[in-house]
């Protein structure tokens, strides 16, 4: 069988520990096999990015935003215990957080459903993606405790020396005290993210806030999406029969929960936060999450969304077995597949995406699947380790 061939290196960005292992083997089992695979392979994993002072993480960003498509590994975020683990020179930033921050991009979330997981919200049949605002609000707020009476007062002191003053409150007793901002830069970017996102996987677009009670904060996000629409993706989404409507927040909660699903829901920083992790629960596992950063350009990172399953990794040096699940990182590599073949026009690695992602679910909708979803299947299934369930769907792939 002649492999597909492919004109434009995806930029690979491989990663950490369990899913590093799944990594390699994804790659050997699933794809290699059938793809004459070109990739630019950055290796983001902890001790290459403590040799490259973390240069590395910023030449993959840079690659990222040169061929416009990548695909990442999960990676670990250091922290003291860390440091000595791996004996670091530094205490290196997020990965995650150093790509955002350089490609400028909104990260979509959202579950992968197979029949036999049951999601927890009974009407839901549909993926419901989460957009979610990564920038500002109380991610970036400046707090303290009041110790007693006294007035508090917001003050903005222009470049010219120029005071406007707005008293929040006269305390009487002691409290507590909160700043938060946000940029419209940030916010426009936010909602040309999503705009295009939507127009691209073809689903409506909800956004909603507390506008009603922020009457300029929150409203100014209500606004800029509004003015954004209309200016620039208003035609785009009537010609592809698709709607973009804000609401507030408590309708939209009320509405998710009777919903189908199959939309986008663009959340504020806090609200995205909150909801994705309420959305994932209610579908089921983190391992069956998709992400993808999308910056305003219309670049693409392609990854799972849960974290290097470090206690998984742990009992694979020990040379246990482990059944991890690899589900959410094949659908980041399908994902990058299908987008490389709808931007270099071609079909058949798009096609072999769309395969790739139904043998996938074909192996767990015939009963075979990881612990993690053995445990939420309804009726009697195989729980299989890692290895023999990437083998299982390569024996659907032929
Ligand atoms: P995690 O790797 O997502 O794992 C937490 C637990 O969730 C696992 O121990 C496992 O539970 C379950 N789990 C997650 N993914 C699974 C999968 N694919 N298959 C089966 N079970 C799965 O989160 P963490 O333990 O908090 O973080 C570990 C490391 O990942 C940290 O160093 C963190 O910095 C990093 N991290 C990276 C990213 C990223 O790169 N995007 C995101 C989050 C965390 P059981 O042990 O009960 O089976
Ligand atoms: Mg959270």
């Amino acid at each position: 069988m002649e492999k597909i061939k492919m004109t434009t290196p995806l930029v690979e960005m491989d990663g950490d520990e369990m899913t590093r292992i799944l990594w390699a083997d994804i790659k050997k089992l699933l794809i290699e096999p059938f793809v004459d695979l070109k990739t630019e392979y950055y290796d983001l994993g902890l001790p290459h990015r403590d040799e490259t002072n973390d240069q590395v993480t910023i030449d993959s960003a840079n690659a990222a935003k040169k061929y416009g498509v990548a695909v990442k590994c999960a990676t670990i975020t250091p922290n003291a215990q860390r440091m000595t683990e791996y004996n670091l020179h530094q205490m290196w930033k997020s990965p995650n957080g150093t790509i955002r921050a350089m490609l400028d991009g909104t990260v979509f979330r959202a579950p992968i459903l197979v029949s036999g997981i049951k999601p927890t919200v009974r009407t839901w049949k549909k993926p419901i993606t989460i957009a979610r605002h990564a920038y500002g609000d109380v991610y970036r707020n400046v707090e303290m405790k009041v110790p007693g009476t006294g007035k508090a007062e917001l003050v903005f002191t222009a470049a010219d020396g120029t005071e406007t003053r707005q008293t929040v409150f006269t305390f009487e007793g002691p409290g507590i005290l909160q700043g938060v901002h946000n940029l419209d830069a940030s916010i426009e970017s936010f909602a040309h993210a999503c705009f295009q996102y939507a127009l691209n996987v073809k689903q409506d677009l909800w956004f909603s806030t507390k506008d009603t009670i922020s009457k300029t904060y929150d409203h100014t996000f209500k606004d800029i999406f509004q003015e954004i629409y209309e200016k620039h993706y208003q035609e785009a989404f009537q010609a592809a029969n698709l709607t973009y409507f804000y609401t507030l927040i408590d309708d939209a909660v009320a509405r998710v929960v009777r919903s189908e699903g199959g939309f986008i829901w663009a959340c504020k920083n806090y609200d995205g936060d909150v909801m994705s992790d309420m959305v994932a629960t209610a579908f089921g596992s983190l391992a069956m999450m998709t992400s993808v950063l999308v910056s305003p350009d219309g670049k693409f990172e392609y990854e799972a969304a849960h974290g290097t399953v470090t206690r998984h990794y742990y009992r694979y040096l020990k040379g246990e077995e482990t059944s991890t699940n690899p589900v959410a990182t094949i659908f980041a590599w399908t994902g990058a597949l299908r987008k490389r073949g709808e931007l270099d026009s071609l079909p058949d690695l798009m096609a072999f995406a769309d395969k790739l992602e139904k043998a996938t679910l074909d192996t767990i909708e015939s009963g075979v699947m990881t612990k993690d979803l053995a445990l939420m299947w309804d009726g009697p299934c195989q729980a299989v380790n890692s290895r023999e369930f990437l083998t299982a769907i390569a024996e659907k792939m032929v």
